[in-house]
């Protein structure tokens, strides 16, 4: 399973292991399938599953009693399961309203076509799937002998996830809950990844002792022709997830991640061994005003780790990290509206240092410098639209309204003004 960019856009939930992806060498496919909708596979493949499957439960202290089929795929049909669960886990609706989001402040091209362009980049990549959506494990037909075991173990560590800790309805779409989706799709692959390093590991320390060896490995993938804020937010589950467990590991084996399970992981703060989100203070951003008829799409909470992927835009993912680090509160929302779609996002660091430093970050980020030179100074214009970022002390907004068919031909340049109003009024809300 996997989340795709901005904790905020928790869209792709598959399972899909960088180990697995990092795999060389991969043999021409030796199964053919797929034609079947029953799932048809070698008796070997389900044996080895089966023993493997007793080996995490032994080592989990789980009991083996997982229903699920296997299948081995081909790459359409690989697709056919990503696709399900991320429909299972969201809808259109959201996806379009997270690309605008991201689109409105040029951190993905405004004609860019998210699902498809994940899919194509990712899919061939993934060796194996837990699909949440059939309780199903596939195969791809491209695994190398080699790798079969390792895929399985990562794969079926999912499932037993699914099972014992509701993994399919704790990444389900939900307004504002984008972060903690994020947070819990992490620790899945964290443990997926070192349940299979511990048994694979005569020795049987799986990540205790080496938390970010794979991190590089993990940022080395080759998913180089996606937009920076996708990059990131598909392989940060797994780089933050293995560090995080690695960390819950040498605090107190795994009847701690065991309690990291029950007791619920709230925000991908937590991930970076911060105290949790501290309850908002701030009142969710409204819609523009004087624009009418406005439909909110999307309310959502991008947290640390999506604010990592937005400023991993322009260095790497420490950095990034460092960054994201101070921030205690955000929410943001997408509408549309008669006049245009209007984005904001408003954050509150820790401290005013931090909101200094984030708010030069962000502009960093966006990249696209403010003008000063019309008649309503003090917003940017990008493509279609224009935004706007104000900071004050510990809080910045940042806000954006554009036409919503992302023309590039034509801006809302006379939203300039409103655009900065708006957003010096959502600074000065009052909390609740
Ligand atoms: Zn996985």
């Amino acid at each position: 399973m996997k989340t795709f960019a901005i904790g905020v856009v928790c869209v792709l939930l598959w399972s899909c292991g960088a180990q697995e992806r990092s795999v060389p060498s991969p043999t021409p496919p030796t199964v053919s399938h797929l034609e079947f909708k029953e799932p048809r596979v070698p008796f070997s493949i389900v044996e080895r599953a089966t023993r493997i499957a007793r080996a995490i439960a032994a080592l989990r202290g789980w009991s083996n009693d997982l229903a699920i089929t296997y299948e081995v795929a081909n790459l359409p049909r690989v697709r056919q399961a990503i696709a399900a669960d991320l429909f299972a886990q969201t809808s259109a609706e959201t996806l379009e309203a997270q690309t605008s989001f991201l689109a409105s402040f040029g951190w993905i091209p405004a004609n860019f076509q998210t699902k498809d362009a994940i899919l194509q980049a990712f899919s061939p990549e993934v060796l194996g799937l837990y699909c949440m959506t059939w309780h199903r494990v596939l195969l791809a037909a491209s695994v190398p002998p080699a790798a079969l075991d390792s895929v399985l173990r990562h794969e079926l560590v999912h499932a037993f996830q699914d099972r014992n800790f509701h993994l399919s309805q704790r990444v389900r779409w939900a307004p504002n809950r984008g972060d903690a989706i994020a947070a819990v799709h992490a620790l899945a692959e964290g443990e997926a990844v070192c349940v299979t390093r511990e048994l694979e590991d005569p020795t049987h320390r799986g990540c205790r002792d080496t938390p970010t060896a794979s991190e590089d490995r993990v940022f080395a993938a080759d998913i180089s022709r996606l937009p920076p804020v996708i990059q990131y937010g598909m392989l940060s589950p797994y780089a933050d997830g293995i560090r995080f467990v690695s960390k819950l590991l040498r605090q107190g084996g795994w009847r701690r991640v065991d309690s990291a399970w029950r007791d619920g992981l709230n925000s991908t703060r937590e991930l970076l061994g911060l105290p949790s989100q501290i309850p908002p203070d701030v009142r969710a951003p409204f819609a523009p005003p004087g624009f009418y008829d406005c439909k909110a799409e999307m309310m959502y909470v991008l947290g640390a780790q999506g604010l990592a992927s937005v400023l991993y835009e322009t260095g790497d993912p420490e950095t990034a990290r460092r960054f994201a680090s101070v921030l205690q509160w955000d929410r943001a929302a997408s509408w549309r509206c008669r006049q245009g779609c209007a984005n904001a996002w408003h954050l509150r660091t820790e401290d005013s240092s931090g909101g200094a430093a984030l708010s030069a970050a962000l502009k960093t980020a966006i990249g696209i410098p403010r003008t000063t030179e019309r008649a309503s100074p003090g917003c940017g214009i990008l493509g279609s639209g224009v935004w706007s970022l104000l900071h004050d002390l510990r809080d910045i907004v940042i806000t954006s309204v554009r036409n919503c068919d992302l023309s590039e031909s034509e801006f809302v340049e006379e939203y300039c003004e409103l655009t900065v109003n708006w957003a010096g009024q959502l600074i000065r809300q009052p909390a609740d």
